[in-house]
């Protein structure tokens, strides 16, 4: 009862973020073998076999606590991208990112203004700073509307977040639009560009967000570890930001973020761009075979620069799917019931979704 009473409105009225359903536990649900889970945007060639390496090599030294700074992860990405040391932020993911830049600039009265759909992690940590969040519809054509999201900004906006390529769409934003919008935002309101899918975009005219950084000191651009690089379970994210801006998430994370494991995975993983070229071309062909084939069969898709597709599959799709042995990500709780957000697999994987989704339109069981 006294934990009820105490627990603060925003944290007892928050939704928790939904993952993607586990095959484990589908198979222990429907007595399946054999599943597939193409739900949550993971790496289909797996990890790097240079991060896998590195990581044995570390596990006899996990007695002793990581190195706080990620002295040498750091050093090696910011050689990469040619930014400071000092311009890096790390996270158990880029969600521990949105997480801090929540902590360090939200709180009651403020308001995160982002388009809607968007990533489910926005109005979360949002909400888990008592902030409040100001969604900003898609076009109807699913891409973001810049100029309604400007509109949207008012006195007490304290935060712009912009996932570009979008998830759960995977449509993006081009470098004119891009720009104008960031000339147009007021200079102390946070943009927060979210690129987690940065590695498979396609588009020739994809903004360089992380050059806006030096002209517009209020921005942060985050990726990630998890998507082309394979390494969503190890948790490793960063944000490249002024340093001004980075010192302050600095003093709101905790000081063993990144695991010794995470760190030791990242550094090799970077340093494999074979194993990054290949996902990119895996993802590239399983692209355009479920693009053709859906499209054979009727089913609408968006043009997607990440490693996912929505497609218009009909309502209850997610759900029939399941006793197929086939998870996908259903899309009702982000308003579009007749989809489902695809992750692009491997080739064998690509088949079971096509075949299964044949199956299920010619109404056999
Ligand atoms: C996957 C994803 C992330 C972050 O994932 P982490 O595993 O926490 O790094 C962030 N933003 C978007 C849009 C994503 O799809």
């Amino acid at each position: 009862m006294s934990v009820v009473s105490r627990v603060k409105k925003h944290i007892s009225e928050l939704n928790p973020y939904v993952p993607g359903k586990p095959v484990e536990e589908l198979e222990r649900e429907l007595g399946l073998t054999d599943s597939i889970k193409l739900a949550s945007n993971e790496n289909p060639i797996g990890p790097s076999p240079k991060a896998v390496e590195a990581m044995k090599k570390a596990l006899t030294e996990v007695h002793r606590y990581p190195d706080g700074s990620s002295y040498e992860l750091r050093a090696v990405l910011s050689e990469q991208l040619g930014v400071s040391g000092e311009q890096l932020v790390f996270g158990a993911g880029s969600d521990e990112l949105l997480e801090l830049i929540a902590k360090a600039f939200l709180g009651p009265g403020d308001e995160a203004v982002f388009a809607w759909p968007s990533f489910a992690m926005y109005p979360i940590v949002v909400k888990g700073m008592g902030a409040k969040s100001v969604k900003v519809p898609l076009t109807v054509d699913l891409v973001h509307d810049l100029d309604a999201m400007e509109k949207a900004i008012c006195s007490s906006t304290q935060v712009v977040f912009v996932c570009n390529p979008n998830n759960p769409t995977g449509t993006s934003i081009g470098r004119d639009d891009f720009d104008n919008f960031a000339k147009a935002i007021p200079d102390d309101v946070l943009l927060v560009i979210d690129e987690a899918y940065f590695e498979y975009v396609r588009r020739k005219d994809f903004p360089d967000a992380l050059s806006l950084i030096a002209e517009r000191p209020g921005t942060a651009v985050l990726r990630t570890f998890s998507k082309i690089y394979g390494l969503a379970g190890t948790r490793v994210g960063y944000g490249v930001m002024d340093k001004e801006f980075a010192s302050f998430l600095e003093r709101s994370r905790h000081p063993f973020n990144i695991n010794s494991l995470a760190e030791v995975a990242a550094i090799a993983a970077l340093d494999d761009k074979e194993h990054v070229e290949k996902a990119r071309q895996v993802n590239l062909q399983g692209m355009e075979y479920l693009k053709k084939e859906f499209s054979a069969m009727g089913i609408r898709t968006w043009d997607s620069d990440a490693n996912f597709l929505l497609a218009e599959t009909g309502s209850g799709t997610y759900e029939a799917l399941l006793p197929r042995g086939v998870i996908v990500r259903p899309m009702e709780g982000f308003g579009l019931p007749d989809c489902v957000r695809i992750t692009i697999g491997n080739n064998v994987e690509n088949e079971r979704v096509v075949s299964a989704l044949t199956q299920l339109r010619n109404g056999s069981r």
